[in-house]
């Protein structure tokens, strides 16, 4: 039996109260062609697309109570869409993932844009981040006009590095150390709980300096948000009579319940083997959520969609203001507060990005390429930051893999990144600095 109760949710005909029934009462364990663990975009597109095109049935379980993964959607108390496990925002290169998805939502148009408060002699800014030229005209007081003017004038302040080891030689020698300073040093200090001068270079490889004034925090050709939501999107992606979703319950409790050919697993890859060779170590994140009355007549609390605080002193990464990204209105506005705790402690979020750490996943790699039966997918099981779109691809991937008969247990090879490329053993997160999120060669 269950150690703890099934909140359940099933689509298809066999859904979890069946799977306990013939447990408890001794029959025939129900048999099911896929045990797919999480239903995060990983587990949710793999299941629907195993259920659609090869006509498989998949049991789907999440230990959440909930459908969705990370990027997991609901109303709250008044009302408003929040996203539980902070602010994702869709965008992606291919047009291939962006097609699939559009079978299950409807989408708004959404231009992401995001403002560092930064504290200057003449009082607080909100400057735009990435680094464009307005960000350096409102900082230095200036009036450049140009991109040359303006590509000048990073010359002028860069510091020239042989080679450029750490993330601090990064940025140092693209935009000088105040530009550094204002912006990078102490928000990564805080979100990885490193100085940038013990973060390999690979983490800014290619920060995003603008000499232009577009402030879009992504240079995706789409760039979109789910019109009802993500969990409504997901909710459509499970909705098939062959797929039968088991909530709140972890894949231990069930596997000896059901039959199954194979596994799908998205669930993290040390948790998998027991940590035999130790903990891979994550960066953990506090979402302290909240929600304010606005005056008569005001839509919204922030200067822009999303606020950084660079300053290291500042307990939060940034917040977000749920209505700017939905689109919502509102007579009161949602906020969400990220405080990252690079402790170990908490959800794992970030695999933090040291050569020891990924030399660790290398091991558990191994071992995951050497079981059979199970497959390996998705960001906890793969130890990589992915964006959504990335997931969504490695999981049609694999998907189609398995259905031709020509897989392999890992998926991480066979990912496409956001632009398209193959993505680096180990990658910057979107909201990891505030230079990060285009990484992807936005700018
Ligand atoms: C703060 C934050 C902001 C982000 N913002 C963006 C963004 O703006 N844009 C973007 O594209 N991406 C964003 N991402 C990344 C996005 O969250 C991931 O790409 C996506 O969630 C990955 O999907 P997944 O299925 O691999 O993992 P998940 O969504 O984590 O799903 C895995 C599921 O497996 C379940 N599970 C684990 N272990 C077990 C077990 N033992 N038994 C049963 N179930 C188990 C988990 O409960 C989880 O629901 C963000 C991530 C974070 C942390």
């Amino acid at each position: 039996m269950f150690d703890r109760p099934l909140a359940h949710r099933t689509s298809g005909s066999g859904g979890s109260g069946g799977v306990a029934a013939a447990s408890a009462a001794g029959t025939a364990k129900p048999t099911y062609d896929y045990l797919v663990v999480g239903a995060g975009f990983a587990g949710a597109v793999i299941a629907e697309r195993l259920a659609t095109q090869a006509n498989a049935r998949v049991i789907v379980c999440d230990v959440r109570p909930h459908i969705g993964g990370n990027a997991y959607d609901h109303e709250n108390e008044d009302g408003i869409l929040v996203h539980k496990y902070g602010p994702h925002i869709f965008h992606t290169n291919s047009e291939r993932v962006f097609r699939y998805l559009s079978r299950f939502t409807d989408w708004r148009p959404y231009e992401h844009t995001v403002k560092a408060e930064v504290k200057t002699a003449s009082g607080v800014q909100h400057l735009p981040v990435p680094i464009n030229r307005t960000t350096v005209n409102a900082l230095y007081g200036l009036d450049l006009q140009t991109d040359e003017e303006c590509e000048s004038f990073f010359e002028s302040v860069a510091e020239p590095i042989d080679e450029c080891k750490t993330s601090e030689d990064v940025v140092v020698s693209k935009v000088g150390r105040h530009l550094y300073e204002t912006f990078f040093r102490g928000y990564t200090r805080r979100h990885w709980g490193l100085d940038p001068s013990q973060l390999d270079a690979s983490v800014t490889a290619r920060i995003p300096v603008r000499t232009n004034t577009d402030d879009r925090y992504f240079g995706d050709t789409f760039q979109v948000m789910p019109l009802h939501g993500y969990t409504k999107m997901f909710e459509r992606l499970l909705s098939h009579p062959n797929i039968t979703v088991v909530l709140g319950t972890d894949y231990r409790d069930l596997q000896h319940l059901v039959s199954y050919r194979e596994m799908i697993y998205t669930g993290p890859v040390d948790a998998f083997f027991g940590y035999r060779y130790g903990k891979l170590p994550y960066l953990s994140l506090e979402f302290k959520h909240e929600t304010l009355d606005l005056p008569e007549g005001q839509e919204r609390a922030l200067p822009a969609p999303v606020v950084n605080f660079p300053d290291e002193a500042s307990p939060y990464d940034r917040v977000t203001e749920f209505k700017a990204l939905t689109g919502q209105r509102h007579p009161k506005t949602s906020l969400v507060y990220e405080i990252p705790k690079p402790d170990g402690d908490g959800d794992p979020y970030y695999p933090i990005p040291r050569p020891e750490n990924a030399d660790l996943y290398r091991k558990y790699k191994a071992l995951a390429d050497s079981t059979p039966g199970v497959h390996f997918v998705g960001r906890l099981a793969t130890y990589q930051y992915y964006n959504m779109d990335q997931v969504t691809a490695q999981a049609l991937t694999l998907a189609e893999q398995l259905i031709t008969g020509t897989t392999s247990r890992t998926a991480a090879a066979t990912a496409t990144t956001t632009s398209g490329q193959r993505p680096a053993v180990i990658s910057v997160p979107a909201s990891a600095a505030p230079f990060g999120a285009l990484a992807r060669g936005a700018a």
